[in-house]
């Protein structure tokens, strides 16, 4: 079966062709610009050249359309007609209570997604627009929709409830719900194959730390705890995103600076973070570079996003009364080696002892960089959402055929 993994934003899609018979990409692209003048589309299918195209495409529709038109061109295509597509799948940000899995896409699941753009204003719309968009190009093919909040829904409630009035919960639903939850359920998994034992007996700490960033307390393959909450603020320190903070200063600054809920909200999730700090940048390489030639901006940067990183995988250890492995994945776990080599460096009271050669090893492929004698496996695992959301889209339509 070939199925359509989208990933739709305000401006932007994502997507990825796959055979499912043995999971490989046939072609993947991104649409960006989309409703500005010049929008873009570069698309590679695999083994053939990359092309980027330069031209208008105002909405979602025209640009799934676009891509259909290359899936399927003679000379950058991979496809005889867009036919051979039986299945659409569709990352959603937020799920909410209702979903606590992927799900086949009915009037009725529009509408509860609908039902959710109060908890992710900036990120369901995109996905409703992408999965209209899908079915007008592909009538009658099945679509899925897979969200981000869905693996989290195994917490228990002591874990999910914030301790405010209960009413809050009640009326508007304010609680943890968490994000990146496609991207800790597959690298816990990919961990466990890796590593050749049971997910069941693991508890893994999962650091997925890209732009945004969580972690995960894996406990018996299920999300015991995460470190986003009602949006993905909360948690560690990010690019941008200030993470934890004591929830006065918010009230405080307000009131000092004049602020409107809207500039209190972007200066927290757009203007804080590393860029905060370093004054410079969100990009952790700019910020290990900069600590690199000693610029005491990027230093502090670098030392409080590790600090709230350790703390992190800390408060996990003690709830889950122990760790077996910590997975590092996304952008800044797979790549940055000085983020790895410092947070590990303070885990010594866990028994965790990296080898700083495998530490540096550059790979795509899952790896481990602690010693023999470490207590706690440390690994290094790409992240592959597209994947998971496939493989989910492909089992939902299988059940329903
Ligand atoms: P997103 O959250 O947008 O999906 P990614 O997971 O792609 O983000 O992570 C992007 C971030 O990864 C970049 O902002 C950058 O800080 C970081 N990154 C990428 N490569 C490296 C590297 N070699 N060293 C350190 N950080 C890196």
């Amino acid at each position: 079966m070939k199925l359509l993994v989208i990933n739709a934003g305000s401006s932007s899609l994502k997507y990825q062709l796959y055979d499912m018979t043995d999971e490989s990409v046939l072609a993947k692209g991104l649409v960006e610009r989309i409703g500005m003048d010049s929008s873009i589309l570069n698309h590679k299918a695999t083994g053939k050249e990359e092309v980027t195209e330069v031209s208008e495409i105002l909405e979602h529709t025209t640009a799934i359309r676009k891509v259909l038109d290359k899936l399927t061109d003679k000379e950058h295509g991979v496809l005889n007609s867009v036919e051979e597509i039986q299945a659409v799948g569709h990352r959603v940000v937020h799920g909410g209570e209702a979903f606590k899995g992927s799900a086949l896409v009915t009037g009725d699941v529009k509408s509860e997604i609908r039902r959710l753009f109060d908890l992710a204003p900036l990120h369901n719309p995109p996905a409703i627009l992408g999965i209209n968009a899908a079915e007008k190009n592909m009538p009658g093919v099945p679509q899925v929709v897979a969200f981000d909040t869905a693996f989290h829904q195994t917490m228990d409630e002591k874990v999910y409830l914030y301790p405010i009035p209960k009413v809050l919960y009640k009326k508007h639903r304010v609680r943890r719900y968490g994000a990146h939850g496609t991207s800790h359920d597959y690298v816990s998994k990919v961990a466990a194959k890796y590593l050749n034992r049971p997910l069941e007996d693991l508890k893994i700490i999962t650091c997925h730390i890209g732009n945004g960033a969580s972690l995960t307390a894996v406990k018996d393959g299920k999300s015991m705890d995460t470190s986003m909450g009602l949006t993905p603020l909360e948690g560690l320190m990010m690019g941008t995103r200030s993470g934890d903070l004591d929830p006065a200063v918010v009230t405080f600054v307000m009131n000092k600076e004049e602020l409107s809920i809207s500039e209190v909200n972007s200066m927290l999730n757009k203007h804080s973070g590393l860029l905060a700090i370093s004054g410079s940048s969100s990009d952790m390489r700019d910020i290990t570079d900069g600590m690199a030639e000693g610029e005491p901006n990027s230093t502090l940067a670098f030392e409080m996003y590790e600090y709230r990183l350790r703390k992190y995988i800390g408060s996990y250890a003690a709830a889950m009364n122990g760790v077996d492995v910590i997975v590092f994945t996304a952008g800044v776990g797979e790549n940055s080696v000085v983020v790895r080599e410092k947070v590990c460096e303070n885990l010594t009271y866990l028994g965790v002892e990296i080898d700083p050669e495998l530490n540096k090893v550059r790979s795509g492929d899952p790896r481990r960089i602690s010693t023999p004698n470490s207590k706690v496996e440390v690994l290094v695992i790409p992240t592959n959402e597209e994947l998971m959301i496939a493989r989910d889209t492909y089992r939902i339509v299988q059940e329903n055929n």
